[in-house]
């Protein structure tokens, strides 16, 4: 049956054979239209907002670091004209438009995007158990959350996920915090000290000697078995979706006060790196919703991990990179995916420009150069887009971009990093310097 998928599609696409050799290609959505969002099914993005809102004061009483946000987990938008020049430097080529990473690298608690999902579906999870014991009152402050009685209540209660090791992190440290038990299912790609971390703050982390889905698979097995347990579901969750979406709202404030504008004639173009779709899936389909045709998403995988690029390309349902016999190892740990969110690709497909690949070689490139010219450290997956103007060349020309680059806006989003100890940053630096 396997083998079948891979001839099939060999004979009918030159695409797919680059990406069987793992060479980086970009594929660009033909099928994109510009239906209004509103026509894709409906999600409660105002809500989560509300919600987060509040939490704000639970959040900043536990994690001074989000006070000068009140509460709120947000990163800076900070504009990398060095980096700009870097690049133009190393392609001998000029690059139109502002340059800007979103630094969600620096996300306080957990230092990486599944700040914005993960721990939204945990406080979702424990506003709805407090509701329903009348613990705590929505017109009320929540801050009685933070009392002991309260915490054991929800001791009671196992949340179960199965992660790479961002998302098993985040939950980890909020989950822990609000005085849950947690479980996290880990992938092989897993790296030490993300396991570690969860163990020190009282974490229970299973170790598969597997890819990524199947720790999740079994993650969902487990809490089946308990009704006292809450499994978050990676590949299917609309809570996640939500909380990644509310990043939308805020790029579009900073944007906003930067005095940015994004209109017909400038277009704003946004780089998202991609595991199994949930985070740059919710950030783009709030994009989506604020800005419409003049934004311009693209998803961003490894070479040996294309997993959306190859289910919105082929059209197959569940097609996992493996049914291309490709490996799914790469470095970009949060990435090492082999097949994408089908909850996803069915809310997404229809709107976002494309996704395409790059080496691990140039994640390790772009991580030494970005640093070098901007002193920001981002872990190895949050490099993928950061390849983005590179690779959109051919989708410019298409949509009649070319004259409008000049003032377009593009964004990297940078996924994670904060975290990452210093002898494992330096390791990678050194080897990334000496491609460069
Ligand atoms: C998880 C993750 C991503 C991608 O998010 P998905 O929801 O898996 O697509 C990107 N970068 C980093 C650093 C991550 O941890």
């Amino acid at each position: 049956m396997k083998k079948m998928i891979k001839k099939q599609l060999l004979d009918n696409s030159p695409l797919v054979r680059s990406i069987i050799e793992y060479q980086e290609v970009c594929w660009i959505n033909e099928g994109k239209s510009e239906l209004p969002i509103a026509a894709i099914k409906e999600v409660n993005i105002e809500e989560a907002i509300k919600r987060l809102q509040r939490f704000a004061p639970v959040i900043a009483e536990w994690f001074p670091e989000t006070r000068s946000d009140f509460g709120l987990i947000e990163s800076p938008l900070q504009k990398i004209p060095l980096f700009k020049q870097a690049m133009e430097k190393r392609e001998n080529q000029k690059f139109f438009g502002n340059w800007f990473v979103k630094s969600d690298h620096q996300l306080p608690i957990s230092g990486s995007v599944k700040a914005r999902g993960g721990i939204y579906e945990v406080l979702k999870f424990a506003e709805k158990l407090a509701l329903e014991k009348e613990l705590i009152d929505q017109k009320e402050s929540y801050r009685k959350l933070l009392s002991p009685s309260i915490k054991s209540f929800f001791a009671d209660f196992t949340i179960i996920v199965g992660s790479t090791g961002n998302l098993g992190l985040s939950i980890g440290i909020i989950g822990r915090k609000l005085g849950f038990q947690v479980v996290v299912h880990m992938s092989k790609d897993a790296k030490t000290w993300k396991k570690n971390k969860l163990k020190e703050i009282g974490a229970t982390v299973i170790e598969h000697d597997a890819d990524y889905s199947v720790a999740v698979e079994q993650g969902r097995k487990e809490a089946e078995k308990d009704s006292f347990c809450y499994f978050i579901d990676d590949e299917n969750s609309t809570h996640l979706f939500e909380g990644y979406a509310t990043a939308a709202y805020r790029l579009k404030e900073q944007l906003h006060a930067k005095q940015i504008i994004i209109d017909e004639n400038h277009p704003l173009f946004v780089y998202l790196p991609c595991g199994v779709g949930g985070a740059p899936g919710g950030i783009s389909y709030g994009l989506k919703k604020i800005f419409h045709e003049h934004v311009h998403c693209f998803f961003a995988e490894p070479t040996h991990s294309p997993a959306m690029l190859t289910r919105l390309y082929t059209n197959i349902k569940n097609i996992a990179v493996q049914d291309l016999q490709l490996d799914n190892q790469t470095e970009a740990d949060g990435l090492a995916v082999g097949k994408a969110s089908e909850f996803v690709a069915d809310h997404i497909g229809s709107f976002i420009s494309g996704c395409y690949t790059i080496s691990d070689h140039q994640l390790f490139c772009l991580q030494a150069l970005l640093f070098e010219a901007e002193k920001e450290y981002l872990e190895p997956s949050a490099l993928a887009g950061f390849y983005g103007p590179l690779m959109i060349k051919a989708y410019t020309e298409k949509e009649n971009l070319c004259e409008k680059m000049s003032q377009s806006t593009h964004v990297f989003w940078g996924t994670g990093g904060m975290l990452v100890p210093e002898e494992i940053r330096k390791k990678q630096l050194d080897f990334g310097k000496t491609m460069l």
